[in-house]
């Protein structure tokens, strides 16, 4: 095994891990950084962020409203102190990559336009036509690598973080190229691995989030938080899952269900179809459920329909979202509804960190979707996940450069090495059973929208426990048939399917063990937020025989819990 050192090590290249890396490159050239990332960085999630980022931007805006929103959209379990921090912050982020160059769609006096979003009192979501994420990453992307002091470690594939006396002092990475493991020394390191939405079936990302980061911070003994909450986006498309943006409704697009009703008027009344997204899903599954979905080849289905947008609008606004209907639905939104329904989207819990983004393990950081502050508590807004990336990626950047600063370089321990080593090699790759991950994987997907989705029994998530575990057994049994070095994507698959089978096990006792009904978790057999014995956080540590749980109190400021109605 080679040894590489640096001073920083991010791993992750999307919105947090750049802006990390840019912020730690700002604290001055002394400091030697490494962006570890298993894609190229232009190829992480992030550039398909689609409708906009949340600020405050307006003078009729205001911060508290802002915080408000969060914290209602959140079902009151938002750790309000850190939302009041992150309001305050996500401002200057917007100005400063518009200095960077961020072409942002402008108001036709020249202003940064801002659209309505779900959930939010004002429409205070900056945008860039419907590619947000796309420009947003050219734009850090450029910026990163003006800096000398950063280095890329493009397509290396991190597999452990190491630990010694509870402070992180390495971890191991795979070089694609040659399939070599190596070691990387580091004194502050950065989880910025993204989610892990890819143990459900049809879901809006990517095929590589799998929450790698978030599964090895828990087997090296951080905490994962409130796991149980998943955000399901009311409209994935049909039948690739493909997000079609909130922004498509913050335009003004309707939804409609087979009787041609707006049927939104009966769960949310005021907001209609901007009620935040756990509030819309649940509407359209409940739809779907009592039989008011229209009739599709892929099964029932809800239209969303932009034709009264017309044509020069949605070419100007929604180009983006036009196009992927047509590629990927066979639709266009100018001429036909298109067909969703809800979509696995966004992971609410992640690597337990502070204000500051650390964990409860020295020197390791957590920013970005893989973490969880709580900024979005039971539930997200849409648009305050990549002004998060770019909040609380710079607060990473500097927290961890003075980490650097006033701590030094650390001994791996052989032994840990060693135990990597076999674990990947002998253990996966070497392994010679009868199972294939592509079918172990599918059908864990599987389980996970059959039996913990938008509405959840507790007796639908003990079989699920007990599916995914028996697949964690046969697991142990598969056989990965390319055992060569460079870009064994068999590898690479069987490693994600591994990270996301632990992933899936801890979501699923945190939720069993939550009997109440609190945004994205709807638990239809507690039918009621339960105050009195819930208003906590789910913390979840690994152990050899599953997750063993404890809980934490919510951080409550100004707004006390009140009745969450739209
Ligand atoms: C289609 C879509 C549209 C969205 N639109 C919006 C929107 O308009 N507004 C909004 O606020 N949010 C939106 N979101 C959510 C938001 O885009 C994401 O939550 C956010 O971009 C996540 O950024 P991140 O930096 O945490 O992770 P990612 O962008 O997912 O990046 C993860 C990084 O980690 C690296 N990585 C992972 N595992 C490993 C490993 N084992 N070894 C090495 N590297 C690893 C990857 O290579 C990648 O560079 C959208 C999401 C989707 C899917």
């Amino acid at each position: 095994m080679e040894k590489y050192a640096h001073d920083i090590i991010i791993v992750g290249a999307g919105l947090a891990g750049l802006r990390a890396a840019i912020a730690a490159a700002e604290v001055g050239n002394k400091l030697d950084i490494a962006v570890i990332s298993k894609l190229h960085p232009l190829r992480s999630h992030s550039v398909c962020a689609q409708g906009g980022t949340a600020a405050v931007m307006r003078e009729k805006d205001s911060y508290d409203l802002h915080a408000f929103d969060t914290i209602k959209g959140a079902d009151y379990l938002a750790d309000q102190d850190v939302v009041e921090f992150f309001v305050r912050r996500a401002p200057r982020e917007i100005i400063l990559t518009e200095h960077l160059g961020l072409p942002w769609s402008r108001t036709s006096d020249g202003k940064l336009d801002q659209r309505p979003f779900g959930g939010h009192t004002y429409p205070r979501a900056c945008f860039a036509a419907d590619m947000t994420g796309f420009h947003e990453m050219h734009t850090l992307y450029g910026k990163a690598t003006s800096y000398n002091n950063i280095k890329f470690y493009d397509e290396w594939f991190a597999t452990s973080i190491i630990v010694e006396n509870n402070t992180a002092v390495g971890l191991t990475a795979i070089e694609l190229k040659t399939g070599e493991m190596h070691a990387f020394q580091t004194k502050a390191l950065v989880m910025a691995t993204g989610g892990h939405e890819r143990i459900y079936e049809f879901t809006t990302f990517s095929y590589t989030t799998t929450g790698d980061g978030m599964a090895m911070a828990y087997r090296a003994g951080a905490p994962l938080m409130d796991m149980e909450f998943v955000q399901f986006h009311p409209t994935g498309l049909i039948p690739s899952g493909a997000l079609i943006t909130e922004g498509a409704r913050g335009e003004g697009g309707y939804l409609i269900n087979a009787k041609g009703e707006r049927f939104m008027k009966n769960y949310a009344p005021e907001k209609m179809e901007l009620a935040p997204r756990d509030v819309v899903s649940r509407a359209e599954q409940t739809e779907i459920n009592e039989g008011r979905g229209l009739e599709g080849p892929h099964g029932p289905y809800i239209a969303l329909d932009l034709r009264h947008l017309g044509e020069e609008r949605i070419n100007e606004r929604l180009p983006l979202i036009r196009e992927v209907a047509i590629k990927l639905g066979g639709v266009d939104p100018a001429k036909e509804p298109i067909p969703i329904r809800p979509a696995a989207h966004y992971s609410m819990g992640g690597i337990k960190a502070n204000i500051k983004t650390e964990t409860p393990i020295a020197g390791l950081y957590a920013a970005g979707e893989c973490s969880c502050l709580s900024l979005h508590g039971a539930n997200r807004l849409g648009t305050n996940s990549t002004a998060e990336c770019l909040v609380f990626g710079a607060v990473a950047g500097e927290e961890v450069a003075k980490h650097a600063l006033s701590n030094s370089l650390k001994e791996l321990s052989k032994e840990k090495l060693l135990a990597e080593e076999k674990r990947v090699f002998d253990e996966i790759l070497g392994s010679e059973g009868g199972e294939r991950v592509p079918v172990i994987r599918d059908e864990m997907r599987h389980v996970m929208n059959e039996k913990v989705w938008i509405f959840r029994r507790g007796d639908q998530l003990e079989s699920a426990l007990k599916e995914i575990r028996a697949l964690k057994e046969r697991f142990k049994h598969i056989k990965v048939q390319d055992k060569g070095g460079p870009f064994n994507t068999g590898l690479v698959d069987a490693l994600q399917l591994d990270f996301m089978l632990e992933l899936a096990e801890v979501t699923i006792v945190s939720a069993l063990q939550r009997t109440e009904f609190r945004g994205a978790h709807s638990r239809v057999d507690y039918p009621k937020r339960d105050d009195i014995n819930w208003l906590k956080h789910t913390l979840a540590y690994y152990t050899k025989e599953g997750p063993r749980l404890e809980y934490i109190p919510v951080t409550i400021t100004k707004w006390q819990p009140a009745a969450r109605t739209y």
